[in-house]
């Protein structure tokens, strides 16, 4: 028969995120003008206590003693304790309702504030084990209670002792005075608790690491808020992506690994072997050999725009979603275009070459306002439409030329064909994505349609124009000046030399493919992937993702979700609903969309199903990947 299982929870930096003590003598020292130093003093002897360096009666005595606090803190205390406690403790309420006959806080805290606060999340009173206080007449407190067991030194395991639990006893805790309970033999195991503090020492000790009590929970397959824990997703982020990535990372709960670099095929595929999520920029090449080694892989991060570095395919029939940032940076781009359209208009370049070379050439020649000029557009999709927009309220003329029906924005008026664009347009910007077909779209004969004096940008791919004609037509004066940040052969690093029969050319702007870099816009790339993948794991929602077909989904409550990815072939949604029915499922909801390799099926059931339907819906043909969210 299976043993009754009792729970021993500790309370400060487990149950709540923060050491009770700290927070009540920034309360009670509020107005001290030593407050700063005897709040450290009060941390240091509680991190003595807890790894074990001074007794605990010692470390408690001189802590009540610094703390001068009053009976009045203790409703403040109470408060902020409140709103700290721990996340996986507040989730997981299913747990604590399920099990509160079984469930202990033995703390060497104080009842006087924990019972208020563990009761609030289902604790029983009277499964309260912790000291009290001792108050003067004056309701100052002065001392703690001594008969209590827990302020004897090995208090805890006396008083477990005390509970003569008869079955399996786990101790969850981030303290050495935890640990003691094991160490007396009176627990069965005892969980580092890590969520808050995690003390080396401690862990050297404990049976496993509890990041947080969703783990705990998993490995004792008992009930929990999330179907799978949070610090068990690692990711791995290359090329030095942004710290804000990495930290919303973290705060979701993941391991994250970080490389400065990038990593060779051979390296990456190794490292791959235990990575849910991994995170690059354009040099990581995604290859189906590395793609072959992710067993754990659910989704890529890639922190820029193209995807070219990436195997999508081969992601696809691994069942991997790819997000990356597509608009992160449009804004960026714009602005560069609409100072560049300018800065040519009025041939700054030139004059500020004169400038630095001690020529003083002050003239209104081949100075233009962009006011009521027109500009034309090639390529109206997120840069060419935002660029539409600001070129409008600084005065400009808007047309613009696309493959695909676009919505006109404010007063832009699409042209019918490329060449009436080129032939009416006085600045002309290249916004066009970088597809094969479009390789040398803007040739001599375009440059021949053009007006005289046009002010040509590219913006967009290197090999959209062919360089040599832009240089002729540079030249000969028939383009009045030109932009271009994008290169057929751009140096493979900053420490390569930048070679281009553009150079030195007159009223020319030649940048390094900076168009989108701003510190703005790695920002929003490290915002805005980690959120799509956060979303992805947490929902199944693939909004933005680049192979995967595009769902977003209802947030889940009260049902689990199954998520099952197969490849695209006729009758497996009948097949999937042919073993829900056999086992009697009831569907809340069921989402499915395909695209030419893979199906993507979603279905919410009822939480109260048997489990072994997981295993025939793992086994239905096609099957690439199955998980089940909750
Ligand atoms: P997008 O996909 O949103 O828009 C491209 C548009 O071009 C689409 O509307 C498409 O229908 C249209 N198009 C494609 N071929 C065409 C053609 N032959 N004629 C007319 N229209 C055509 O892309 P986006 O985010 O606006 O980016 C535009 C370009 O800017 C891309 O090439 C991108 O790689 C580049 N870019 C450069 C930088 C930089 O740092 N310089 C930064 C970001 C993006």
């Amino acid at each position: 028969m299976q043993q009754t299982k009792y729970f021993i929870i500790d309370f400060d930096s487990t149950f709540t995120q923060v050491e009770a003590l700290d927070v009540l003598a920034e309360i009670a020292l509020k107005d001290n003008e030593n407050q700063a130093k005897a709040i450290q003093e009060i941390k240091d002897i509680t991190d003595q206590g807890m790894e074990g360096g001074m007794s605990f009666r010692e470390s408690l005595k001189r802590r009540v003693k610094i703390l001068q606090a009053n009976k009045k803190h203790l409703p403040e205390l109470v408060d902020r304790l409140s709103s700290l406690v721990s996340p996986s403790f507040k989730r997981n309420t299913e747990f604590i309702e399920k099990y509160k006959e079984q469930i202990f806080i033995v703390s060497n805290g104080f009842k006087d504030f924990i019972v208020p606060i563990v009761k609030k999340h289902g604790i029983k009173e009277e499964h309260v084990f912790a000291n009290e206080f001792k108050y003067d007449n004056s309701e100052n407190i002065v001392g703690f209670n001594e008969d209590n067991i827990l302020s004897s030194n090995n208090g805890k395991p006396r008083q477990i002792e005390n509970l003569k639990l008869n079955g399996e006893v786990f101790v969850l805790g981030d303290g050495y005075t935890d640990y003691e309970i094991k160490k007396a033999g009176l627990a069965h195991k005892f969980y580092a608790f890590t969520e808050n503090v995690r003390r080396e020492k401690i862990l050297d000790e404990a049976d496993h690491e509890a990041p947080s009590l969703d783990e705990f929970l998993f490995t004792q397959k008992l009930e929990r808020a999330h179907s799978y824990p949070k610090n068990r997703i690692k990711a791995l982020l290359l090329e030095n992506i942004h710290e804000g990535a990495v930290n919303k990372l973290k705060q979701e709960g993941y391991q994250v690994e970080v490389h400065p670099a990038g990593m060779t095929e051979d390296e990456l595929a190794e490292a791959i072997k235990d990575v849910s999520v991994l995170g690059i920029r354009s040099k990581t090449q995604v290859t189906e050999k590395v793609l072959k080694n992710a067993k754990r892989l659910l989704a890529v991060g890639a922190f820029c725009i193209g995807t070219n570095q990436i195997d999508l395919k081969a992601a696809l029939h691994k069942g991997v979603a790819v997000f990356n940032a597509p608009f992160s940076n449009t804004r960026s781009v714009v602005e560069l275009a609409l100072a560049e359209i300018i800065m040519l208009m009025r041939n700054l370049p030139d004059k500020i070459m004169q400038m630095h070379q001690g020529k003083w050439n002050k003239s209104a020649s081949g100075s233009f306002e962009i006011r009521g000029k027109t500009l034309g557009i090639i390529g109206y999709g997120k840069i060419g439409s935002q660029l539409s927009v600001l070129a409008e309220s600084v005065g400009m003329n808007v047309q613009y030329f696309d493959l695909e029906e676009k919505l006109a924005l404010g007063n832009a008026n699409p042209c019918p064909t490329l060449e009436h664009l080129l032939q009416s347009s006085d600045v002309i910007s290249v916004h066009v994505d970088g597809r094969e077909e479009n390789k040398w779209m803007i040739g001599s004969k375009e440059f021949d349609l053009m007006k005289d004096g046009v002010v040509f940008i590219n913006l967009s791919r290197g090999h959209i124009v062919d360089i040599e004609a832009l240089r002729k037509n540079i030249e000969r004066g028939k383009i009045h000046g030109a932009s271009v940040d994008v290169f057929p052969e751009e140096p493979l690093s900053n420490d390569h030399p930048f070679e281009s029969p553009l150079m030195g050319l007159r009223n020319t702007i030649l940048t390094p493919h900076v168009g989108g870099s701003t510190l703005e816009a790695q920002e929003n790339i490290a915002d805005f992937v980690p959120s799509k993948i956060i979303e992805y794991i947490n929902t199944g929602s693939t909004t933005n993702s680049v192979n995967f077909p595009n769902i977003t989904l209802p947030t889940l409550s009260q049902a689990h979700r199954f998520i099952h990815i197969h490849r695209n072939e006729p009758g497996i949604l009948a097949d999937i609903n042919n073993i829900l029915a056999k086992h009697g499922i009831n569907i809340g909801g069921q989402y499915l969309k395909t695209n030419d390799t893979i199906g993507y099926v979603i279905t919410d059931i009822d939480k109260n199903y048997q489990e072994d339907v997981i295993k025939d819906l793992k086994l239905v043909r096609g099957t690439i990947r199955f998980r089940v969210l909750y």
